[in-house]
């Protein structure tokens, strides 16, 4: 394919004539990266519209309606790639693909629209987007502050590796304004916060934190993985930077790993630099899944917010379950922030039996709906044991201090019928 057919298929779209080099402040930066090929929705168009055909790849070759899966690790070069190679814009052009790839594009043209974002960078985990975000926004010398219950996988990268990077952490109580105020200092860039933390479903008081950033030139980035961008809007509220392990809720259906983050093109170029020089790219074939499984989004947070409030609603009227953790709850005690920051509940739930761990056992045996197994937001129910798995290295002692109290169960709450998963954790619930 010569120069000019790459230019007819639309990708000169992010390279300028007259662009600086790519660490020129001065640089006109457009959205994307993307093709004029990616189909783009009415910004004000609905989340369901905008799952099902935002980013979309429109093969002018053949006219497939679904993104073709571009299976190759490299491209011809050609006038145009030494163009990008010229003008330092290699993210907009397909060279390589740990630097791009269209069905990397693709997915994040998707993610992006469905964040309100002007760019977004696909990759291999939520860890690797994590990782690649914290790095390239903060220098040696810089000083973060994130929370005590942060996703574990998170919470090593601030304990152990931020500190070798010569990058101070400090770890506060998310919810606790006055101590994440407190924390900041003159060399703090960046605060690093879960729109829902895991297993408790506390919620920070998200429009607050991005004014207090905001207010001390630090950066907000928000884990949204939880709630998913139909449940969250990180940057509606103010945050700089949404990040989400891809995993869970967007993918959907337990068969892909990956990560996104989604923010200004100032910001996801520093990223996606950062991304590929840690070797974090997502594979072809694994963005031709994400794409697929982002298209039924909103259809399937619906269905797992509807399952997990009712699912919520029945433990809290059992008498086997002495505590429920969900936002749906009347006694959910960050309850002035569920209109304020929330669009939506989620699908986990979290709960705490009489019987203690002995109990919970006993009910993770007696289940036949959920899987027994970690991780979250697939179609199907999970179940697991915060006590075995995520905090079995801390003591008795440490974990009440968690708030990880005995006979605590994790239910990622799936889209199987809600009759069903009643009726099934009735039957658990009545045999131990
Ligand atoms: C799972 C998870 C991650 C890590 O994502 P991977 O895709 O497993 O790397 C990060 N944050 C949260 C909140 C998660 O649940």
């Amino acid at each position: 394919m010569s120069a000019q057919d790459r230019t007819a298929a639309g990708f000169r779209a992010g390279l300028h004539d007259d662009a600086p080099w790519l660490n020129d402040l001065r640089r006109r930066r457009t959205a994307g990266p993307r093709s004029a090929h990616n189909r783009r929705v009415d910004p004000a168009a609905g989340l369901s519209t905008v799952a099902v055909h935002g980013g979309t790849y429109e093969d002018p070759v053949t006219g497939a309606v679904g993104t073709p899966i571009f299976q190759t690790s490299t491209f011809l070069l050609d006038e145009l790639s030494y163009t990008a190679f010229a003008q330092g814009a290699t993210r907009d052009v397909p060279i390589y693909t740990r630097y791009g790839n269209p069905s990397q594009w693709s997915v994040q043209e998707k993610a992006a629209a469905l964040e309100g974002a002007e760019s977004a960078v696909v990759t291999s985990s939520g860890m690797s987007a994590i990782a690649a975000t914290v790095y390239a926004l903060t220098n040696s010398g810089s000083h973060i502050i994130t929370a005590h219950d942060v996703y574990g996988g998170t919470y090593n990268l601030m304990r152990e590796d931020m500190p070798s990077a010569g990058r101070e952490v400090t770890f506060v109580d998310p919810t606790e304004l006055t101590a994440i105020a407190d924390a900041i200092r003159p060399e703090t860039q960046l605060l690093f916060f879960e729109g829902l933390t895991n297993p408790l479903l506390k919620a920070p008081p998200l429009r607050a934190i991005a004014r207090l950033a905001r207010a001390n030139d630090a950066l907000l980035v928000v884990d949204g993985t939880l709630l998913s961008p139909v449940n969250l809007k990180p940057l509606n509220l103010g945050a700089d930077i949404v990040v989400h392990s891809a995993t869970k809720y967007l993918n959907g259906h337990s068969d892909v790993t990956a990560g996104i983050v989604a923010g200004s093109r100032k910001f996801t170029d520093r990223i996606w630099a950062q991304a590929l020089r840690f070797g974090g790219t997502l594979e072809p074939l694994a963005c031709f899944l994400l794409e697929r499984g982002l298209k039924t989004l909103q259809v399937r947070m619906r269905a797992h917010n509807e399952n997990a409030t009712a699912l919520a609603a029945f433990l809290d009227a059992h008498e086997k379950v002495t505590t429920v953790h969900h936002p749906s709850l009347a006694q959910y005690p960050y309850g002035h922030l569920r209109d304020d920051v929330l669009l939506g509940y989620g699908g986990m739930v979290s709960f705490e039996l009489a019987g203690g761990d002995e109990a919970s056992l006993k009910f993770m045996d007696a289940v036949r709906v959920p899987y027994p197994a970690t991780s979250l937001g697939g179609v199907e129910s999970l179940v697991s044991l915060p006590v075995n798995t995520s905090h079995c290295s801390l003591t008795n002692a440490q974990r009440a201090r968690a708030g990880i109290n005995p006979g605590l169960v994790r239910y990622s709450v799936g889209i199987e019928d809600i009759a069903d998963i009643i009726a099934d954790t009735r039957q658990a619930l009545e045999r131990i």
